[in-house]
């Protein structure tokens, strides 16, 4: 892969090089996907990318506005992440596209020069924004930072999406809120599909990039099945599964993994949007999911909520104040090698920003530390035995108090 030259001043006349010289003779690559092992329905395998390889099942700590909260880039890429997500809501709406697109990029603004992949917009805009209107066009809005108009289609966002320099593009489509009825669920299903359409067209051929199309049908097998059909036909380079993880439990979501990856092609990504707990993913890897997302490890870090191999803890109770033992004898990442109990409760009651850096490390660093244990358990071909063993531990509960 061509590295980045490290620029020593910044300017237009270090920008412009960069574009010339940086990516562009490797960005002409096609993203691939291979499968290595399968192991049940579990699955591992490579996305290779032209900025770098995706090792799968691959989790994706979530980048919202150019940064993954209270982590250097660096530090993200220590806790073992190939790739990062990024929020086309929140940043069309600050600092724009078009400003990151005249910095040189999102990789080169926020100092990752790794994968990126970009959500589509569409999520966001339903949950966070006001005044929305919702037609066949796209979704008209106000700002929820500033109440300033604007208007996401499918065109709009795969536009965003180029000027972010995104590597993996998310389709523009609609996640209807649930509960709704099967009808609406339906409906907005065959939205979604026409708009994949339109993102398709939208998005042309682009060697060193990516377009996922996005299975909706709500909890229906049938509309599921029909969606999938849907994005097959128009062809896309991966694939995820939306409309899940939106408060149906995780009972209904592995219900529908159960049969919705497999409807999906067998050689492409399957990508599972938000999620998740930790018994989320492995339940989804199990499945046959080869991505996810989720703010979880990082938002959790800030509240001090902790995962570890043995459940979840929190930093907070007067029961850590005294103990000199690290959060996860296993873990390898600095709140564990260097820092206790005591310590990270100290500085979490004191609110010193140190203790968000510390959590949230430890978070994506356990994270990906089981993402590499399930991509090592599918190699050797012992997945359920890892799985019990997972459950097993965790039903322990964190180590006993001294
Ligand atoms: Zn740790």
């Amino acid at each position: 892969m061509p590295k980045v030259q490290r620029l020593k001043c910044c300017g237009t006349a270090g920008i412009a090089s960069l574009t010339q010289t940086g990516y562009r003779g490797g960005m002409n690559k096609r993203i691939t996907f291979s499968l290595s092992r399968t192991d049940g329905k579990a699955r591992t395998g490579t996305i290779r990318t032209p900025r770098g390889d995706i090792r799968t099942p691959a989790f994706m700590p979530v980048g919202t506005a150019a940064t993954v909260k209270a982590m250097l880039p660096e530090s993200v890429r220590a806790t073992g992440a190939d790739v990062l997500l990024g929020n086309t809501y929140h940043l069309m709406l600050r600092p724009t596209a078009e400003r990151i697109d005249r910095l040189g990029g999102l990789h080169r603004f926020m100092n990752w020069d790794r994968p990126i992949l970009t959500d589509s917009g569409g999520f966001q805009v339903m949950s966070l924004s006001q005044l929305r209107k919702l037609t066949e066009e796209g979704v008209r809005f106000k700002s929820h930072i500033d109440g300033s108009d604007h208007m996401l289609t499918p065109e709009r966002s795969m536009e965003i999406q180029r000027l972010l320099g995104s590597d993996i593009v998310m389709c523009f489509d609609e996640c209807p809120a649930l509960p709704a009825t099967e009808e609406a669920v339906a409906k907005s299903m065959r939205m979604s599909m026409r708009w994949a359409k339109r993102s398709r067209d939208a998005f042309g051929d682009r060697p060193g990039h990516a377009l996922f199309g996005i299975q909706q049908g709500g909890v229906t097998p049938d509309l599921r099945a029909e969606s999938a059909e849907k994005l097959k036909e128009i062809g896309f380079d991966g694939y995820a599964i939306g409309g899940l993880a939106v408060g149906e439990g995780q009972e209904a979501m592995f219900g529908v993994l159960d049969y919705a990856p497999e409807m999906l092609p067998e050689d492409k990504p399957r990508y599972l949007m938000g999620v998740g707990k930790p018994d989320d993913i492995v339940g989804a890897v199990a499945r046959g999911v080869d991505m996810m997302d989720c703010v979880l490890p990082s938002r959790s870090g800030r509240t001090g909520q902790i995962f570890t191999r043995r459940g979840v803890l929190n930093i907070k109770n007067a029961r850590h104040q005294d103990d000199p033992r690290p959060l996860d004898e296993d873990c390898t990442c600095p709140a564990c090698r260097n820092y206790s109990r005591a310590y990270l409760h100290h500085v979490f009651r004191a609110q010193e920003i140190i203790s968000s850096m510390l959590l949230t490390w430890h978070n994506l660093q356990y994270y990906q530390e089981l993402m590499q244990a399930m991509r090592d358990a599918i190699s050797e071909g012992r997945f359920a035995a890892f799985e019990a063993a997972f459950h097993a531990q965790r039903a322990e509960g964190d180590i006993d108090p001294l």
